[in-house]
Order: structure tokens, then sequence, then C-alpha cells
């Protein structure tokens, strides 16, 4: 990875892991309390009720017990008559303060005295004052019915044990569950000195599992059962609560399922808080700091999720993920009894994804800002329109002057000319100018204006695909180069190559073919364009011609000077005679630079004729080295030859094979200071017969190997400049070899040598 892409990410999570621990601290506070509570009550809500213990009954002093009984207070006598009836009861609490003594109290004190397990509340005065109530024998069985709502109102736990002015004061449904369950409630150590004076500490919370909202718990009249309407046996063994119903007697108390804020009386809340005890079903809340670890973890891993896919799918499972951990939490309180407050979750997932998105809008706002730089130098106006030199790169840049608002404005620039230079290339690839094709790296055809259709239509030239098109004008191609190698030139090695195409329809028309190729992102694509240039063909044609005939009418003066000099060299003596030499040497060079020249000609106007027959090409090569022996000599060069004992004939034409390796093998002489070896080879390969004229002299310098074929051409180097030549000898050799159907190629490396080979396939192709 790039050193800056390393800060980068340093950077990044560094930011991310501050905001992660932000949320923690903000969660710390209680920030999200509300939400979480709101989704508590509403979880509730969702489960609704659940079975309530069959144990519990609710005695309501209710509207109808007060009309018959009067206003409250009710008289204590009451109380007596009632416990009479239910004395069966296991145990009997009352959410009804009695501390305020009256005369009747000594007759209900009896009677709870012999009942055993009747519980009344204990009351905690403005100034922490204990209150305990004001009926004989009850001091054991007492407790506090003290319910503190959370700050939103609603009641959603307890806490069973209070400690003040050196009491610990429990709960009276802890006392009610020590009576059931014969054990000792488990309580928190308080130490009576930790408590400051005048205040109170609150400990052993418990969260309600409520089983439902108003009226879950089977419930009766007061004075239904005063009045006997339920046999004694109807209360044995079964929880009684007594307590106020009546309206405007009591507080009304909101719980998790009092959405529509219809309050809860006490009695129904205490019952809910002793069914919660005796099921040992308390909602238990997740440690803190197992809830911040876990928010660091399941944030940190949605953040790199996040990073490492689309922001599209990024928004959807960022959803997804939301809906889980609300599901979570929803079944682990209602299933487990365990409370997994979701905020911190909740939110620590938007911000990751927030942080996520922030960071890929940051990386594509830098991207932008590279994708102008590297525009930049293409355009024309150069920035200068916008005014900006220096674009800020990145959600930084995007703040300043120098940021987005620029770059957008640059790249609406930049579109504008693109579509600019778009429509220039268009018209200049689509005037009929020149006929253009392109083809894209499957070698089909993407592109082909109206000229190279009218050019290539009416000569049956396929132009849907590459190889069908180089296949189909190769017959047409003066260069005559194989198919297969000219596919492999532009299709694999990708190089540019020009061919001179005739097509004969009516009247015979030259093109020159141009393929170059070139490279976007990664694919290649083929550029073919196709140029008229039947006028200047013609005109070369016609220079060829006149020169021809120039030529030819000049052979025959020469001839004769030729001959006549030699005579008159050979009659002559003194100083005459070496000038009729001269005469003799230079007209014989003439006359072999015209024949040569007609040679040429005659081949490129078609007039050659071609006795193809079957040749043994070891004779030939024999021939030319003893031919070419005094010449060797003369340069103290000996030509070697290395022939197979037995070759098959060859079909070719005798005379002008004999001409190429003759031609070539003067060369090798003629180019290779005294007493360097020439070597002919004559082998048979496969399909192949192959001569190869290897000589280890001055070699050709590598930036002529492209010309050296060329007609007049003549090595610049400074080892053959001097030597004499026309240029014509190699261009012969080429055209002659390729007219039988051959190849001559050529390896050379300046200074050590050079190999000049005519192969011949074995079997002609028929074109
Ligand atoms: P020329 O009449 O000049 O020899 P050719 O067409 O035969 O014409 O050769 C063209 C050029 O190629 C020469 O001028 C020479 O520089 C170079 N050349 C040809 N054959 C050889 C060779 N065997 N070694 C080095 N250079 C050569």
């Amino acid at each position: 990875m790039h050193i800056d892409k390393v800060h980068l990410t340093i950077k990044r999570a560094c930011i991310f892991l501050v905001v992660i621990t932000c949320l923690v601290i903000i969660d710390y506070t209680g920030f999200f309390q509300s939400f979480d509570n709101y989704f508590y009550d509403l979880s509730f809500r969702i489960r609704g009720n659940i079975p309530s213990l069959r144990g519990i009954i609710l005695i309501k002093i209710d509207d109808k017990t007060l009309e018959r009984l009067g206003r409250w207070p009710i008289k204590r006598s009451n109380y007596t008559h009632l416990i009479n009836k239910i004395a069966d009861a296991r145990v009997i609490l009352f959410d009804i303060v009695m501390t305020e003594p009256t005369e009747e109290d000594k007759g209900l004190g009896d009677v709870i005295k012999r009942q055993g397990n009747v519980l009344l509340p204990v009351l905690i005065g403005n100034n922490q004052t204990v209150k305990y109530p004001s009926v004989p024998h009850i001091m054991r069985n007492t407790g506090h019915v003290h319910i503190e709502p959370d700050v939103d109102g609603i009641v959603r736990g307890v806490y069973h044990t209070l400690t003040l002015n050196n009491i610990s004061l429990p709960s009276i449904t802890s006392v009610a569950y020590e009576i059931i369950s014969g054990m000792p409630f488990k309580r928190q150590d308080i130490k009576q000195h930790s408590v400051r004076p005048g205040s109170i500490v609150q400990s052993d919370k418990m969260k309600i599992n409520y089983v439902g909202g108003h009226d879950s718990f089977d419930n009766i009249s007061f004075i239904d059962v005063i009045q006997g309407l339920y046999p004694p046996s109807f209360f044995k063994g079964r929880i009684v609560f007594v307590g106020l119903t009546a309206t405007g007697t009591f507080d009304i108390l909101l719980t998790p399922f009092q959405k529509e804020r219809r309050g809860m009386p006490g009695i129904e809340v205490q019952a809910n808080i002793l069914n919660t005890l005796i099921l040992g079903n308390a909602i238990r809340d997740v440690p803190a700091w197992l809830r911040w670890l876990f928010t660091f973890i399941v944030s940190t891993g949605f953040f790199i999720f996040f990073m490492g896919i689309t922001e599209r799918w990024a928004a959807i499972s960022g959803l997804i993920f939301l809906l889980s951990v609300i599901m979570i939490s929803y079944l682990s309180l209602t299933r487990l009894n365990i409370w997994i407050a979701p905020a911190v979750y909740c939110i620590g997932i938007f911000l990751t994804f927030m942080i996520s998105y922030i960071y890929k809008f940051d990386d594509a706002v830098a991207m932008l800002g590279r994708a102008y730089k590297t525009l930049e130098p293409h355009l024309r106006w150069k920035g200068e329109k916008a005014g900006i030199n220096n674009i800020r790169e990145g959600l930084t840049g995007v703040l300043t002057k120098r940021g987005i608002n620029t770059q957008i404005q640059v790249l609406t620039d930049v579109g504008r000319q693109m579509s600019f230079e778009k429509e220039l290339t268009e018209r200049a690839l689509m005037s009929d100018i020149h006929g253009v094709m392109l083809f894209d790296h499957d070698g089909n055809n993407m592109l082909i204006n109206e000229l190279a259709r009218d050019i290539f239509q009416g000569s049956n030239i396929d132009t849907y695909t590459l190889e069908g098109f180089i296949k189909s004008i190769h017959p047409h191609l003066l260069e005559r180069p194989e198919p297969e190698s000219v596919i492999e030139k532009i299709c694999h090695e990708q190089t540019n190559a020009v061919y001179t195409l005739a097509l004969s329809e009516k009247e015979k028309r030259y093109y020159k073919v141009d393929f170059s190729s070139f490279n976007v992102e990664g694919a290649g694509y083929i550029l073919i364009i196709v140029t008229d240039i039947t006028r200047i063909k013609e005109l070369e044609l016609l220079k060829g011609h006149i020169i021809s005939v120039v030529s030819h009418e000049l052979k025959s003066p020469m001839t004769s000077i030729q001959g006549f000099s030699e005579i008159l060299s050979k009659n002559l003596t003194g100083k005459m005679q070496n000038f009729a030499a001269i005469i003799n040497r230079e007209s014989e060079r003439l006359v072999r630079f015209l024949n040569t020249f007609l040679d040429i000609t005659r081949i490129e106007e078609g007039r050659q004729p071609v006795r193809i027959t079957p040749v043994n090409l070891m004779e030939v090569v024999k021939e030319v080295a003893l031919a070419l022996k005094p010449i060797g000599d003369t340069n103290h060069i000996s030509i070697l030859t290395e022939i197979p004992d037995k070759i098959d004939n060859i079909m070719v034409d005798r005379d002008l094979t004999k001409q190429c390796i003759f031609n070539l093998v003067e060369n090798a002489i003629k180019y290779s200071p005294p007493n360097r070896d020439v070597i002919i080879r004559l082998e048979e390969t496969g399909d192949y017969e192959r001569i190869d004229i290897i000589d280890h002299g001055y070699g050709i310098k590598e930036e002529d190997l492209g010309r050296i074929f060329d007609k007049f051409f003549r090595s610049t180097s400074d080892k053959t400049k001097n030597i004499k030549g026309s240029g014509l000898g190699l261009t012969f050799v080429k055209e002659a070899v390729e007219l039988q159907g051959g190849r001559l190629t050529l390896s050379s490396r300046y200074n050590e040598g050079s190999t000049f080979s005519i192969i011949f396939p074995k079997q002609k192709k028929t074109d």
C-alpha cells in the first residue's frame, strides 16, 4: 500500500474511534435514555399480556365499596371483617396506609396477629421519618410500598431496600416473598455509616416484568368479600392484595403498558412486583461496560464492512442491521428477560454508516480532483477559464473556493470541450476524404464511413471482421504479404503497417491501406485509414514507364559501345588502350544497371515471363558458386557451399532464381573485407526449401534494415558507401522471389555480417 494511503487509513480509523468513544460517553450521560425507555415500553406493549400467577388476587376498595361503606377513609373495623373472611389466605398485603391511630386498631391488631401473615405498609414522611402502622402486633410483617417512577413518570422498577436513619426498610413485596418462599431475600449490604443523615439510599433495584396493563390480575370488590359472596375456601393459600381503586382516591401510576396514559393503581403495581419476584423473571440489564465494549466491536465490524461495499448495499444492509438490533433487543427482553438497550447500537450503526459514507464521498471527491488534474493538461483553456490552478482534493476541498464547485465548473468545461473534440473527430473521420474503419479488440467492426463502404462493397471485400477484411484484400495487395503474417503483425504484435491495394472494378484504382493500433484503458483497437492514391500511382507508373522506355532506348547504343570498346581495348596500345578499357568497364556497368532496372520494371508491370519448372536447387547453388569463384578469388574470399545429399525438385523459375542467388552472393562478396568466407547453405525444412547466403562482412546498420529493399537505397555506412553499386540489386531479388511465391528475409548485425534467406514453399498456394 502506498505510504499516503496508510496515513489516510490510520487517520480515518482514529477519527472513527474518537466518534465512537464520544458516542459511548454520551450514552454514559444517559442522553439516549428516552429512546431506550420508549423502545422498552413499546416492547412490552408489542409483547402483550403474559399469564399472571393464579394465586394472586386483588381485593379492591372500589367505587361500589365506598358507596356502601361511606367516604374514604373507611373504618378499620371493615379490614378486621375482611381479614376474618379471608383468613385462609397465604399472605395478605395491604396497600393502605394505617399510620394514624384509631379506636378500632386493637381489634384489627388481634385479627392480624391471628392470621399471622398480614403485611401493612410503612410510610416514609417528608422529613425522612418512618411512620409505622398504628395497629398493634404488626411490627414484624411490614415493609415500604414506595415506588419511584423514572424521569418520564413511568414506573419500570422498584427498590426492594431503602436505608435511612439507621433503618433498613424492605419493600412489602420482598417481605411477602420471604414468607412465601421461606427464604431470606438477598439484599445488598449497605453500611449504615455510609448513608448521610437525612438521605435515603435505595438499593436492590428490580425491573418489574409487568404481566400486562390494568386489570391483568384476578380482582374482586372489597364489599363483595365482606358481604360473604366468596367462601373462605376461595382464598385458601392465595396471596391477597388489598388496596384502593376507587376514583380519585389513589395515585395513578404509569407503567409501560399505559401508552394512552391510563394509570394503574398501586395495588396492581405491587401485585406485578410480587409476581415478578415469585416467578424470578425480573428484567436484567446488560452491564454497562459490556454494552460499551460491544458498541466498539459491533461498530468497528460494521465500519470495515461498510467500507468494503457500495453505498447502496451499505444503506440496505445498514437498515437491515438496525432492524436486527431492534429485533434482538425485543426478543431478548421478551424471551430471555434481558434488556439490551438498543439506542447506542442503533446510533453506532448509523454513525458508522455515515462516517463510511463520508469517507467514500471524500474518496470520490478526491478522485474527481485527480480526474481534473489528469484532464487539465489536455484542456485547450488550461483552466484559465475557471481562473483556478490549484484544485484541492477531497472533502476539505469541497468546503473551500478551490473545491468541488470549481471542479464541477472545470469538468463542465471539459465536457464541453470533449463534445467539441468529438464533433471535430467525427467530422474528420466521417468526411469522405479517407475511408475509415475501426475494429474492436475482438476484431469486430465498430465503425465504417461511407467512403470505405463504397470502396470495398463493389469488390466483395469483407468489412465485418478484421480477419475477414485482411484475408479478402490479400489477393489485391501489391506487396503480397502472407495474410497470416499481416494478422499476426497487426492483431498480436500491434504494430502499424501500410499496404498498397489495387482494386479493379470498371477501372483500376490504387489505395493506401494504413493499419494502426491503439489502446484505450487496456482494450486494443485497430484503425484502418484508406487513401485513394490512384493519381499518384498512375504518375509513378507513367514515370516508371518513361524511364523504362528511355532505359530501353539507351540499352542498344550502350551495348554497342560496350562491344566496340572491348574490341578497341584489345587492339589499341598504350594510353589509348587504357581509355578504351575504362569505356568498356563503365559501359558494362551501365548495361548491367539498365538490365536490372528493366528487369524490375518488367516484374512490376507484370510483364516478366515466369517459367515455372521443376528445379533442383543443389545444381543452381553449385553453378552460382562456380561462376562467382573468380570474383571471390580476386577479393580473397572463398565461397563455401553447405548442401544436403539429396533434395526434392521445387517448382520455380530456374533463371530468375539463379539470378537472385547470384546477386546475393555477389553482394556478400562485395560487402565483406578480404579473407571472410561466404557460405551458401541449402536446406529442406518441413514445407520449405531455403537458401541462406551468409557472410561475415560489414553487416547493415539497424536503422537501414527497414529500407534495404527499397529501390535505389544504398546504405549510409562509412565502410560500404564507397563501394560502387546502384541500389537496385536487392529490390530485384525481393520482387523476383515474391513473384515466384517465395519470401526473402534478412538478418544482419552491423560489423558482424548478414544472412539473406530465400524461402520457397514446396506446395505453392494458389491465390
Ligand atoms: P548495390 O548495387 O548498392 O549493392 P543492392 O540493392 O544490392 O544495391 O544493395 C543495397 C544496399 O544494401 C547496398 O548499398 C549495401 O549497403 C547493402 N547490402 C546489400 N547486401 C549486403 C551485404 N551482404 N552486407 C552488407 N550490406 C549489404
